[in-house]
């Protein structure tokens, strides 16, 4: 049942369900702000991820002297 309604935001008088609480134009901008919160929560998740660790290059050095390989041998074999 469609019934006049007065949008919460802009007050624009606009038909539409008797539960509608804003108008469309309304309704789309909530839309994006509210993607536009989800991505920034996600990217604050992301930063508090913490960040990849790359082994020094003296850890990778031990690794090869423990392996009785030089860092060249160990780094051509293994990568980095
Ligand atoms: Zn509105």
């Amino acid at each position: 049942m469609n019934v006049l309604y007065t949008c919460e935001i802009c007050g624009a008088r606009c038909v539409g369900h008797v539960n509608a609480r804003y108008c469309p134009e309304c309704r789309g901008e909530i839309k994006k702000s509210t993607q536009l919160e989800s991505k920034a929560r996600a990217a604050r998740k992301r930063r508090k991820d913490p960040p990849e660790r790359k082994p020094t290059l003296g850890q990778i050095a031990a690794k090869a002297r423990s392996l009785h390989m030089s860092y060249g041998e160990f780094v051509a074999k293994y990568g980095l």
